[in-house]
Formats: C-alpha cells, structure tokens, sequence
C-alpha cells in the first residue's frame, strides 16, 4: 500500500502536539521495514490547489509563519497525491502528513490545523475527475467541524460525513456499521484518520483492533460501492508508543 511522506514532516514547525518531535518516526521505522508498504514523497500544493477549499486571506495569513506554511504545503499536496493514488489505481493509500486539517474551514483554523488536507484534496479530485458523493469517516476523537463546514456547503458535489459519538467501542463501531450499510452511489470512501480515540490516548475508546475493523470495512465497502477507491489521511493521534500500532492495524485492514 503506497504511503505519501515526506521528511519535512518529522520538523517541529509548531508547538503544539500534532507537531512534536518524534511523532511520525516511529511509524515511518515501521513501515521501511514491511514490504506491505511503499513510500511515495510527497510534493507541495500550488496555491490554487489551497483557494479551492480556503480563501485568499487564510492563504496568505498561514503564508506568513514560514515554516508552518513549507509543512502545512507538504501536507496538502501530499493529500492530494494520495487522493490520486487511490482514484486513478483503485485501491488504497495513506497521507501519512502533518499538520492535520479537520479543524480548518474556509477562512480560520484552530486545533493545530492550518489547511484543511481533506478538502484540499477532495476538491482536486472532484474538479479533476467530476466526482459526485463522497462518504467521509472521521474517526478522530474531535469533531471535524472544518471538513464539515467546508464540505457540506460545497455545491456540486454531496459529501456525507460521519463522526462517530459514542464513548462506548461496541455502540461507536456499531456507528459506523450501520452508516456504511446505508450507502449507496459513492465515488470515493475517505477517512480523516486520527488515532487519539484510542485506548491509551486521549479518548479512551478504540482498541487496536478496532482500528484494524475500520480499515476493513472500508475495504470491503469501498469495494463493493466504489471500484475499491479508498483514501486516508492522518489527523490526530498523540501516544507515540501506540501509534505505529494502531496506523499498522487499521492499514492491514484498509490496504
Ligand atoms: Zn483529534
């Protein structure tokens, strides 16, 4: 399964802790050492790939900290190379990015997110190859309330967004099981992946091998709705020890 990454991402470009030292290393140890993966590099957003999802003003705002824009561009253009991955190969890919992104809209940003690496690339692929109805799971621990106000507004296009609620797992996973048996017509099934829902993280909810039932039932579905069209990008996710688990898990289901 092709991983887009890049070794800008393992800078400390802010200091908050989706930016931390040490974040990623663990899962790029990991997975340079398991055939199953692929690393692509990724490469920076142009600035009308930003102007699809933000305006001009956010744009130049998150231009003025230098560093923050270089990684916050990686990431967006990494997200979109994994968008294109997954469409064009019908199959499955990993933005394996930062800064995250569900927590930008249009034209402001908070919670560590500065471009909104879902919408980005979603608005590419849906100018690129006229895309009609997106399922989007966002199974971090935080409302992804920039992909929702940005996506759901989008004309044009229907985007359907989960964020699961539940702090029970069964009920949380049951969530997702009956959401996904409702859909029907779906171009592409994406995930903003954050694994701070997970047990030993900040939610306390998700075990490791929840994730992987994730990973595979986006498999199975994206298979059966979708030519197997399937993409994930990373999002939250703070226990250092537990990550390179639960991505690993949730990749060998959704791969
Ligand atoms: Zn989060």
């Amino acid at each position: 399964m092709k991983v887009v990454f890049h070794e800008d991402f393992y800078k400390v470009y802010a200091l908050d802790p989706a930016a931390g030292a040490g974040r990623l290393e663990g899962i790029v140890d990991l997975i340079q050492n398991d055939s199953f993966y692929e690393i692509v590099e990724a490469i920076p957003a142009k600035k009308v790939d930003i102007l699809r999802a933000h305006t001009d003003r956010h744009f130049l705002r998150v231009k003025d900290e230098s560093l923050v824009f270089h990684t916050a561009m990686l990431a967006a253009g990494g997200a979109i190379q994994t968008a294109d991955i997954a469409y064009t190969e019908k199959t499955a890919s990993f933005g394996l990015i930062r800064p995250p992104g569900h927590h930008a809209s249009r034209d402001s940003s908070w919670g560590f997110c500065y471009f909104n690496n879902i919408a980005v690339s979603l608005l590419f692929l849906v100018q690129k190859y006229r895309l009609r109805s997106i399922f989007l799971l966002d199974f971090d621990l935080h409302t992804g309330d920039g992909n929702i106000n940005i996506l759901e507004t989008e004309e044009g296009v229907k985007v359907e967004i989960l964020n699961p609620y539940s702090n029970n797992e069964e009920k949380y996973m049951q969530e997702i099981k009956n959401t996904l048996d409702s859909l029907s017509n779906i171009d592409v099934i994406i995930a903003s992946a954050g694994f701070d829902n997970a047990q030993g993280d900040w939610g306390e909810v998700l075990s490791t091998e929840s994730y992987n039932q994730i990973g595979k039932w986006m498999k199975e579905y994206s298979i059966k709705l979708c030519n197997g069209r399937r993409y994930a990008l990373l999002e939250g996710g703070y226990n250092y020890s537990l990550l390179p688990r639960n991505f690993d898990r949730f990749c060998k289901g959704f791969g």
